[in-house]
């Protein structure tokens, strides 16, 4: 019973109450048998949907209870705001929550005073790397979802995190949140924590494979789904969910194919509709043109008028929230997904298709089947609570051996165990150097005592495999001189100290700082190329006949490279070249004022996309901008210009204006073309002309006018100039 739990704070139990929570499950009730709300660390590893959320929320209200501050550590950004809505609700009694996420760099004072603060595990390793005082005090930290310290590439921050909150703190109460997976109880060992390793469902869940013109389920029950000749199995499966009035939640394998199946299967849900839910979600698709109008926006604006939507990483993220609510409201009927959908926005669902269990994987350079932990996280999110009598969730299968092999494979199988991917020279170049320079380790031996206490060195049985790739890395960052070493003393140089609080990856300074020392008067392409250059930016693919077009342009703009450009014989090398030219020509015509529809369509990428590689080119150029100042180089202006330009979007003249709050590019150039060219102008234009480009919104012009510092904004008894208003295009 929820009254019976000791050391949280007395309204707790009300407030649970209130929320429909009578009982804990028994998860939860295990995790405070186990003294989660005493201090006790501990690793819960239950499925999807089975109230993970609850023992953090428990557990952290207790420890702000005894006087302290949590932490929550969420794997991707979406989360950390999703996170933090939820926490909110805290805020009634007198706690604060706060969320930091986006700038590397700056040291989240304000964030002291915060009871809980949500944060990326890579904002956390930069806040300990910038010695945030707040951290002394923490009580408690919670890993959400720490089974993805198996993820290469995010994986090993969050160890090393974990460890370096750990040593700061000795009393630190861990809490890790992760699916049921195949070692829980390594992990439990690693965190010095207790368990809970349950496969407990508030809900029922059946699972089983569609094949032919039948589902076969894990209780080797069948039964008839017929497929009509004209249309595809997850159509026949969405109608026969309407038909039971669900919804079904279908998982591929990419946004193009996310966006068909929606196209697709809304002329499905089209025809369940009531007129009264069709209304409303034509406000729905109203609100979603509002939010950009690129052609994705209006493709999903098309299917969510029908009842469908899709959802991946490239979709805005007003986008993605609208989907996610309309689609718990039931309005949506669909919601064709990518995976990000699965790890942690709660949006459950009758049916749960895995339409693709394979995906494209770069590593082996084709199709590779889903892991079982994976599939089942989708599965997990079948079936709502009080809603539904069931979840139900589905494979596909072409022929016999497909359905016995999808059997053998996910429904039966067990989720794999999870294995750290620390022992790799990419990741622990960063964290050597961050170790070393903030103060955890001042000579190898310190170093390999430290990293002795990661998930790697328990699990790893191969002696010395660690000691011998940290060594490398040593000597890689000692030759780029980012670090020192005296006999067994290690100690970051300035430069080095420097890398690590900016929160680059040493290849990355190594590369920039490369290319800047060859440069005198660099381009806005040549500064562009060169950060797309450096593993901290995600470059773009190359497509067929991309190759030929980016040939022809790197030869063109030679000249304006920093750094040699490789020889087309060397394949590896000279290919990524060109996928950083097309990035960085994307970059530039970012920064030149191209229409954001018109730059996701030449690309071949979602508006998400755009924002999120102008967002990464912002920070690697402002790293640079400081490597230039620190290292006294002349090329500081030029890589501040160029920084601005992405940051706003804009052209060279446009820089001022598009600094007032506000302004944005698209009413940068507005203004421009009427005459109003500076801050300054600003506050003496004619307000009519300013009221005329900004096309007669006064609000807007007001707010305009106040931000550039104008004493008198208001735009009372103002008329627009029609003549000033350049024109429409
Ligand atoms: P997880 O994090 O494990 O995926 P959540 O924590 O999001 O799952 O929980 C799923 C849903 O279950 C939430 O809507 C939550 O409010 C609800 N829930 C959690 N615990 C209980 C409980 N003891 N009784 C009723 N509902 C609960």
């Amino acid at each position: 019973n929820v009254a019976d739990v000791s050391g949280v704070p007395e309204w707790v139990p009300g407030h649970l109450r209130d929320d429909g929570i009578e009982e804990l499950y028994p998860p939860q009730a295990e995790a405070v048998e186990r003294g989660v709300t005493e201090g006790e660390s501990l690793v819960a590893s239950i499925p999807t949907a089975s109230g993970k959320t609850l023992i953090a929320e428990l557990a952290m209200l207790a420890s702000v209870e005894r006087g302290g501050r949590a932490l929550y550590i969420v794997p991707l950004r979406a989360l950390a705001s999703e996170k933090k809505r939820e926490f909110d609700q805290f805020e009634e009694y007198g706690l604060s929550v706060g969320v930091s996420t986006g700038n590397y760099e700056s040291d989240g004072d304000w964030l002291a005073a915060c009871d809980i603060i949500v944060a990326t595990s890579e904002k956390v390793d930069s806040l300990v790397r910038n010695g945030a005082g707040w951290l002394d005090d923490l009580a408690c930290v919670v890993a959400d979802e720490v089974h993805l310290v198996d993820d290469a590439h995010r994986g090993p921050t969050l160890e090393v995190t974990l460890a370096k909150l750990r040593r700061l703190n000795p009393d630190l109460q861990t809490v890790a949140l992760s699916a049921t997976i195949g070692n829980a109880g390594e992990i439990a060992e690693w965190l010095d924590a207790g368990l809970v390793d349950s496969d407990w469902r508030p809900i029922d869940l059946r699972t089983g494979v569609h094949y032919g013109q039948a589902l076969h389920f894990d209780d080797g029950d069948t039964r008839e789904l017929p497929v009509r000749s004209s249309e595809r199995p997850t159509a026949a499966i969405a109608r026969e969910t309407l038909d039971d009035g669900g919804s079904t939640l279908v998982f591929v394998n990419s946004r193009r194919n996310a966006e068909a199946a929606a196209k697709r299967l809304a002329s499905v849900t089209v025809g369940a509709l009531t007129p009264e839910e069709e209304e409303r979600l034509e406000a729905v698709a109203a609100e979603i043109r509002e939010v950009s109008d690129t052609e994705t926006s209006d493709d999903l604006a098309r299917a969510v008028e029908r009842g469908a939507a899709f959802h991946h990483a490239g979709c805005a993220g007003e986008h993605r929230s609208l989907v996610e609510s309309a689609f718990r409201d039931r309005l949506i009927k669909l919601v064709a997904a990518t995976p990000t959908l699965a790890a942690g926005v709660n949006t459950p669902s009758r049916r749960v298709v895995v339409r693709d269990w394979r995906r494209y994987d770069g590593s082996v350079g084709g199709m590779a089947p889903l892991s079982v932990l994976e599939v089942h996280q989708m599965f997990g999110r079948a079936g709502r609570p009080g809603l539904d009598p069931y979840g139900e969730a589905l494979l596909l299968a072409n022929s016999h051996d497909e359905l016995d092999e999808l059997f053998e494979r996910y429904i039966w199988a067990d989720p794999e165990a999870v294995r750290s991917k620390l022992a790799a020279e990419p990741a622990l170049r960063t964290h050597v150097l961050a170790t070393v320079a903030s103060g955890f380790a001042d000579s190898r031996e310190a170093l390999l005592s430290f990293l002795d206490r990661t998930l790697y060195a328990t699990q790893t049985a191969e002696q010395g495999r660690l000691e011998r790739v940290a060594d490398n890395v040593i000597a890689y960052l000692v030759a780029n001189e980012f670090l020192e070493r005296d006999g067994d003393a290690l100690r970051a140089t300035s430069l080095g100290h420097t890398v690590s609080r900016l929160y680059l990856d040493p290849m990355s300074a190594a590369e920039i700082i490369d290319g800047l020392r060859g440069a005198t008067d660099p381009t806005a392409m040549g500064l562009y190329h060169l950060v797309c250059r450096t593993p901290d930016m995600y470059d773009l693919y190359l497509r067929s006949g991309d190759r030929e077009e980016y040939t022809m342009l790197a030869y063109e703009r030679e000249a304006e490279f920093l750094g040699a450009m490789p020889s087309e014989f060397e394949e590896g090398r000279f290919e990524d070249w060109l996928s950083a030219l097309k990035t960085a020509r994307m970059l530039e015509d970012w920064a030149s004022e191209v229409d954001e529809e018109r730059i996701a369509e030449r690309y071949g990428v979602g508006p998400g996309d755009v924002r999120g590689k102008v967002d990464t080119a912002e920070w690697l150029l402002g790293a640079a901008e400081r490597l230039a100042g620190e290292l006294d180089m002349g090329t500081a202006p030029a890589v501040h210009e160029a920084r601005v330009r992405v940051q706003h979007g804009v052209r060279e003249e446009l820089i001022d204006l598009a600094r007032v709050r506000g302004v944005g590019r698209k009413r940068a150039r507005r203004l421009h073309d009427a005459g109003v060219e500076t801050r300054a102008d600003l506050r003496e234009a004619d307000k009519s002309v300013v009221l005329a480009a900004l096309r007669g919104r006064r609000r807007t012009a007001e707010t305009i006018l106040e931000n550039a510092g104008r004493e008198d904004p208001s735009m009372d008894g103002v008329v627009a100039d029609p003549e000033a208003a350049p024109a429409a295009s």
